[in-house]
């Protein structure tokens, strides 16, 4: 139980700031971090400051909320230079979508060809 809880409780001690985490990108609503496993050359996390659980988890009142995740998305897209080249976002949700921390979150892939998941499966 307390295993579950801490692991789900990993991304509200990086937004405030009671790890060592590099932040990357923060305001009042967003934060974007390296996710610690990373599975390209550029993997970034960005994340709701609000505790949100899951996307099964919003509401017509977290509309702005949403934006602003894909908004900061693109930013951390430009700042980390994978814009042109492209790059993959990636929202899992629950089990069967390989959701591991239950905080939203939105993983940003680039800095290598991904391939095309859609079309190879
Ligand atoms: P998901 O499977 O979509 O829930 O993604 C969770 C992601 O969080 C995984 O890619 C992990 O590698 C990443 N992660 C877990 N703990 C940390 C941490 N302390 N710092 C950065 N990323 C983390």
């Amino acid at each position: 139980m307390n295993c579950i809880m801490n692991k789900n409780l990993i991304f509200m001690n990086i937004i405030n700031r009671k790890t060592n985490t590099k932040i990357l990108y923060q305001d009042n609503f967003i934060t974007a971090f390296h996710d610690i496993n990373k599975k390209a050359p550029v993997h970034i996390l960005i994340v709701t400051n609000k505790l949100i659980t899951s996307l099964n988890n919003v509401n017509d009142s977290d509309t702005i909320l949403l934006g602003k995740l894909l908004i900061v998305a693109t930013k951390m897209a430009k700042k980390y230079h994978i814009d042109k080249n492209g790059y993959r976002l990636i929202i899992n949700c629950n089990s069967h979508g390989g959701q591991e921390i239950n905080h939203l979150h939105v993983h940003l892939l680039g800095g290598k060809p991904l391939g095309n998941i859609i079309s190879e499966s």
